[in-house]
C-alpha cells in the first residue's frame, strides 16, 4: 500500500492486521479463539511487550489462564490466522527480561508488527483507565471482543478513545525551521511544536492556535503531510507543514523555554559541536525535521524529556 502524502512509512503506521471488525459482535469469538492452538497471542504486562532476540514481537499460543484475563481481538492476516492481545498481570517472580516498552522498540519493529503493537498498547491504556462508567460511576465490562466497555448499570457503551494532536514543521520566508524546547525537555533537547486539538476546532485552526500561543507567530499555508498513532497513552499525531508570516518569537511562559529558527547549516552545527538533541527516529517529529532538512539525520535516539 502506498500513500500520496510526503511523510510515509513511519514507525507504528503499518499496514497491520486486517481488523475484521465484523467478527467482534460474535459473543463466542474470544472463547473460540482462546480454545484454538492456532490462535496467535500477544501478551502485554505493565505496558511492556514480549520481544525476541531479533527485535520482533514474541507471539505465543493461548494458555488456559487467558480465559480469566482481559482479551482483545486484534484481527486476522491473509492466511486466516487470528490474533488476540492478552493483558497479563505479572507476579512478583516475573522478570522484565525479554519485555520492552513500545517506545524502546518502535524504530526497529517491522511496520506491520509496529501497527499491531500500537493498537494493543492503546487499547490496554484505555481499558486500564475506563473501568467505571462516566455517566453513573458503575463498573463497566469489556464487550465486542474488547473494543467497547459497557456499563453494567445503565447499559451505556463506551468506546476506545484516541486523542488527536497536531505537530507542525513551521518554516519562515527564508526556509528556516522553527524548533522549540518545551518545559519538560532536557536542556539540550528541541523539537517541532505540537499540541492537542480542542473541541470544536479544525486541525488547521489547531496548528495556527498552538503556534500563536507557544511562540507568538502567525502561520499560513497549513498543509497535511502524514500522521502516526502514538499510544502514550492514546494519541494520534497529525503532521503538518506551515509557513510563518513573521519571525519574531514571543515564548509562552511556563511552556516554552527556548525557540530558534535554524538554517540547515545551523542545524548541522547545533547537532554537532553544540550537542543539540532532537526526537528519535520512530517519531513523526523526527521525520518532519528530516523532511525539511532533505535527508535523514545522524542524530542518535536519546531521551528528550526530563
Ligand atoms: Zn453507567
Amino acid at each position: 500500500m502506498t500513500t500520496p502524502f510526503p511523510i510515509a512509512g513511519l514507525a507504528l503506521t503499518g499496514p497491520g492486521l486486517e481488523r475484521s471488525a465484523e467478527r467482534r459482535t460474535d459473543a463466542l469469538l474470544l472463547p473460540t479463539l482462546l480454545g484454538d492452538p492456532a490462535t496467535r497471542v500477544l501478551a502485554i504486562r505493565r505496558g511492556r511487550l514480549p520481544i525476541d532476540a531479533t527485535d520482533r514481537l514474541r507471539w505465543r499460543a493461548p494458555h488456559p489462564d487467558d480465559r480469566d484475563r482481559l482479551v482483545v481481538f486484534l484481527g486476522t492476516d491473509g492466511e486466516h490466522t487470528a490474533y488476540v492481545g492478552v493483558m497479563e498481570d505479572p507476579t512478583e517472580s516475573d522478570r522484565d527480561e525479554g519485555w520492552a516498552g513500545l517506545r524502546a522498540v518502535a524504530a526497529t519493529l517491522p511496520a506491520a508488527e509496529g501497527a499491531t503493537a500500537a493498537t494493543l498498547i492503546a487499547l490496554a491504556n484505555w481499558h486500564a483507565t475506563h473501568s467505571r462508567c462516566p455517566r453513573c460511576g458503575a463498573p463497566t465490562e469489556p464487550v465486542l471482543a474488547g473494543w467497547v466497555r459497557r456499563c453494567a448499570e445503565d447499559g451505556s457503551d463506551h468506546f476506545p478513545r484516541t486523542d488527536p494532536a497536531v505537530i507542525m514543521a513551521v518554516t519562515d520566508a527564508d526556509d528556516r525551521l522553527l524548533l522549540a524546547r518545551g518545559s519538560g525537555f532536557l536542556a539540550a533537547g528541541m523539537s517541532v511544536l505540537a499540541g492537542f486539538v480542542e473541541p470544536g476546532e479544525t486541525l488547521a485552526a489547531a496548528v495556527a492556535r498552538e503556534v500563536a500561543e507557544e511562540v507568538g507567530v502567525t502561520v499560513t499555508e497549513v498543509e497535511y503531510v502524514g500522521d502516526q498513532p502514538w499510544p502514550f497513552p492514546t494519541g494520534l499525531m497529525i503532521g503538518f507543514r506551515a509557513r510563518a508570516r513573521d519571525t519574531a518569537l514571543r515564548l509562552r511562559d511556563g511552556e516554552i523555554e527556548a525557540a530558534r529558527w535554524f538554517t540547515r547549516a545551523e542545524l548541522d552545527a547545533a547537532l554537532g559541536e553544540e550537542g543539540l538533541r532532537i526526537p528519535g527516529r520512530a517519531s513523526i517529529a523526527r521525520r518532519l525535521i528530516e523532511d525539511w532538512y532533505g535527508a535523514p539525520l545522524e542524530a542518535p535516539d536519546t531521551m528528550l524529556r526530563r
